[in-house]
């Protein structure tokens, strides 16, 4: 028995499904999980020592690649500090200035640890501020598993055809309205009906967890005028955005300022960290100030700031995002080459370093339900193919693809080569 297999059965008795994170267990796809022994750069090596590109990135936190040489050196030395006080530490309060000096939407800034938590936490700050009891989300968009949230959400959820989680009452979730992306409608009859009664609206503005849902920016502008005229607040959640489109991510982008925005993923530099963020007015309804409470025994943890810092000064540097954008065109125009007078099983899109493989045109699939329910088994032998010629594409054919600034063209040459492979 193989050292992998081994240890994947003795998962199995360990941790349910035989993992922590339900996506990770390759229900989706055929195979079992792989257990990373090691990663640099671009690539990670498994039990065995075989060698994958990787293009899921740990979800997206690894925009630097794997073991960033100046993250690495930071994050030895925060460690070698104390790895908790507890306490506030120099990191904390650095990484806060530089989110706010990036984001339109951020003069102040809670740190938690991840982004379930930061979607959560801002959502009682919504709540408390506005006096409102009523979210609103849209279907297709996750923002981690806390109860209110688990509606009609994407990710490892729509891998296992779950509309919602057992264990979350219905009384917790009456208070969620749920809409279509790219419904304006829809989005103009539910305000009239129930905007004044609105806490806030959270959205992905650009949702990146059941495929890649490109918004178009009519929508998320009617988004904002409506949340603003009803008195409600408006939350992007940028766990998967922040800092990948730009400095101040999709806000920036769309050149549209929310209320409330959170984060998770890059700003932790993989460690786990997350955040949320809005105007000081708004912000200041946060104990010790206001009456919302909120609070983390390892909130704003030095060693995780020291890599959420170190990865912004890196991207900020290296002017990150010219370089990610240019290799996801290298990947959209090599595809299109190397596919010209031929059929791909699906089409690629791409918004900068994220990339996806849809099954339909891409200006076709702007909401969950746009997809046809059976897209995943297509996925299946793409997935299975590439991972024999070592390049790792996610298990699941909703979750996103993540580029990083460690890739090189050579990398993405060869994943242009292995797609294209299946134009006929
Ligand atoms: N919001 C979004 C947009 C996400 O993509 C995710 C995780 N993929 C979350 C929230 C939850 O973050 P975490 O897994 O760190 O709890």
């Amino acid at each position: 028995m193989s050292l992998a297999t081994d240890l994947w059965s003795r998962a199995l008795h360990a941790l349910p499904g035989g993992v922590s994170s339900p996506v990770r267990a390759f229900q989706a796809v055929d195979g079992d999980p792989i257990f990373y022994r090691q990663g640099q750069g671009s690539r990670f090596e498994d039990l065995e020592g075989r060698s994958y590109l990787d293009f899921v990135m740990s979800w997206g936190p690894l925009i630097l690649g794997h073991a960033h040489p100046t993250v690495v050196e930071v994050v030895q030395a925060a460690v070698a500090r104390g790895m908790s006080f507890g306490a506030p530490c120099e990191d904390e309060v650095e990484l806060a200035e530089k989110v706010r000096d990036w984001h339109p939407a951020v003069e102040k800034l809670r740190f938690v640890s991840s982004g379930t938590e930061a979607v959560m936490s801002a959502i009682r700050l919504a709540r408390g501020a506005t006096g409102r009891d009523r979210i609103l989300k849209f279907s297709g968009c996750y923002h981690g598993h806390s109860d209110a949230l688990l509606v009609a959400a994407g990710s490892g959820l729509v891998t296992f055809g779950e509309p919602a989680s057992a264990g979350v009452p219905a009384d917790f979730t009456h208070l969620t309205s749920v809409l279509q992306l790219d419904d304006d409608a829809a989005l103009e009859a539910f305000f009239a009906e129930k905007g004044d009664e609105l806490a806030v609206a959270v959205i992905e503005p650009l949702p990146a967890n059941n495929g890649l849902l490109v918004q178009r920016k009519a929508f998320l502008l009617k988004l904002r005028e409506l949340t603003e005229k009803h008195g409600a607040l408006l939350l992007f959640d940028e766990v998967i955005s922040g800092f990948r489109l730009g400095k101040g991510g999709a806000s920036e982008a769309y050149e549209i300022t929310p209320d409330l925005v959170t984060f998770g993923k890059i700003m932790g530099g993989g460690m786990p960290v997350g955040a949320f963020g809005g105007s000081q007015a708004l912000m200041d309804h946060l104990a010790p100030l206001g009456p919302v409470y909120q609070a983390g025994t390892l909130s704003g943890n030095p060693v995780a700031m020291a890599a959420g810092l170190a990865t912004l000064e890196v991207l900020e540097g290296q002017d990150a995002w010219t370089r990610l954008e240019s290799l996801g065109q290298r990947l959209e125009q090599g595809l299109a080459q190397k596919s010209a007078g031929k059929e791909l099983p699906f089409h690629l899109v791409r918004v900068g370093s994220l990339f996806w493989l849809a099954p339909r045109d891409p200006e076709t699939v702007r909401s969950a339900e746009a997809l046809p329910s059976d897209f995943g088994e297509a996925y299946r032998p793409i997935h299975g193919a590439l991972l024999e010629q070592g390049i790792y594409l996610a298990p699941s054919a909703y979750e996103v693809g993540f580029l990083s600034t460690a890739h090189s063209e050579q990398d993405v040459d060869r994943l242009v080569t292995a797609l294209a492979a299946f134009a006929h």
